[in-house]
């Protein structure tokens, strides 16, 4: 996308960010307050609380300046972000206050002493180009920066965890596998991305699996005040999670706790094929009631025996205030396994032969992600959403 030496500079900057202390905190809220200082309107776009934003924010920039020469990705996520920002009217405009706004804080961070005419040069070249093709993604999205859906059926199958199902205005064209952010009644302004349990369907139907994170802004409310006829906006579909059908690797699937949903979904996708490559999903919780999905899965694979289901659990019971009946595993199925899921998944090997996904909370996929990498297993064959 630019020139190495552009390149060389703009992660040796950032870089000095990442070391200094709580500097990508600082970079964000320096960046959001020169934003809001030229474009006071702008302050309405945004939520009250501005914490997921900057932790994304740095995300985003981070994932764009390490793969800066390599167009094959950020390309495809530079568009994928800018076509993202429509849900929040956010534009071509936008973008370019957002740039100047960059420029300002990042030289307001490194001091005048390092901020030469060539690093200015190097910011500003990056931040055209990133901006430019965030804005033409953006202006030639054909689809709406939303839909409106409404919520048809909310059910609590733990204390901390719904599924909640609901009916969308129109069919949402997305691949089983991919993201969708969404938008309650009940936290306006607030966007969270969240997997869609099943695979897109004429009828508009879409299930998503959401567990309750403590001290959240919006999950908490999704498990506990979401009611049947609340009306939902969800964006266009995002990330590209997906089985490579035509390589001869049959697959590594490992989910945690709701991290099952875009596993599923692919899954139920396969199901209506007549071949498919062997997966081996591991679906694993704390406790055994966190095996919530489990009979669904076990359905699912006995009408389909290239699909084999071993379900993990790191405690061996419920914990005591668990008020539902204890889950048995349905005769037949794989024996539970039990242990942490890097590790129990780790010892059957490096898996080196098989397309890997691995869906869950962000520390699951990470220790994960370690404990594969540390077994031998190409980093190459692992895919997850981003964290
Ligand atoms: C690609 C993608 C797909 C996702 N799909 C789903 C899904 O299908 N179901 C689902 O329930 N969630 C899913 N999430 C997580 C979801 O988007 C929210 O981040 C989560 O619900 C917390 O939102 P919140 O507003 O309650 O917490 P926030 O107010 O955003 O955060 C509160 C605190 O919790 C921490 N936190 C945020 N998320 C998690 C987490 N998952 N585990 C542990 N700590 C966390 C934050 O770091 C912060 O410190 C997905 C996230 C991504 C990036």
């Amino acid at each position: 996308m630019q020139n190495e030496r552009a390149i060389a500079l703009i992660r040796a900057g950032f870089k000095s960010v990442q070391a200094a202390e709580d500097g990508p905190d600082r970079l964000a809220r320096s960046f959001f307050a020169h934003l809001f200082a030229q474009n006071p309107d702008f302050r309405t776009l945004f939520p009250v609380s501005m914490d997921q934003l900057r932790r994304h924010f740095i995300l985003a920039l981070g994932y764009i300046f390490d793969n800066l020469d390599k167009t094959d990705r950020v390309e495809p996520f530079l568009e994928q972000l800018g076509r993202d920002h429509r849900k929040h009217a956010i534009t071509g405009a936008h973008f370019r206050a957002g740039q100047s706004a960059l420029i300002a804080a990042f030289r307001g961070f490194v001091g005048n002493e390092v901020w030469t005419e060539e690093v200015e040069a190097a910011w500003a070249d990056t931040l055209d180009a990133v901006s430019c093709s965030m804005t033409v993604a953006a202006d030639n999205d054909e689809l709406p920066p939303y839909w409106g859906a409404t919520v048809v059926e909310h059910h609590r199958v733990l204390d901390d965890l719904a599924i909640i199902r609901l009916k969308v205005d129109a069919s949402i064209p997305y691949y089983p596998g991919q993201y969708v952010s969404v938008r309650i009644p009940q936290r306006p302004n607030l966007w969270r991305y969240l997997s869609p349990a099943i695979p897109s369907n004429p009828q508009g139907e879409i299930e998503f699996h959401v567990r309750r994170v403590s001290g959240g802004w919006v999950s908490p409310a999704m498990v506990s005040e979401v009611s049947v006829g609340d009306r939902w906006a969800i964006s266009p579909p995002l990330g590209g999670m997906s089985i490579d059908r035509n390589s001869p690797e049959d697959v590594l699937m490992i989910a945690g706790g709701t991290g099952i949903a875009p596993l599923r979904a692919q899954i139920m996708g396969m199901a209506l094929r007549s071949t498919n490559p062997r997966v081996h999903l591991f679906v694993s919780g704390v406790y055994p009631c966190d095996l919530y999905d489990i009979e669904t899965l076990w359905q699912i694979s006995l009408s389909n025996p290239w699909l084999t289901v071993i379900p993990v659990t790191e405690d061996y019971e419920d914990p005591w205030w668990h008020s539902g009946p204890t889950r048995e595993l349905p005769w037949g199925m794989h024996r539970q396994l039990y242990g942490r899921i890097s590790t129990v998944v780790t010892q059957f090997g490096s898996w080196a032969d098989r397309q890997i996904q691995i869906s869950g909370s962000p520390s699951m996929v990470r220790t994960t992600i370690y404990a594969l990498r540390r077994n031998g297993t190409p980093m190459e064959h692992v895919q997850h959403d981003p964290l």
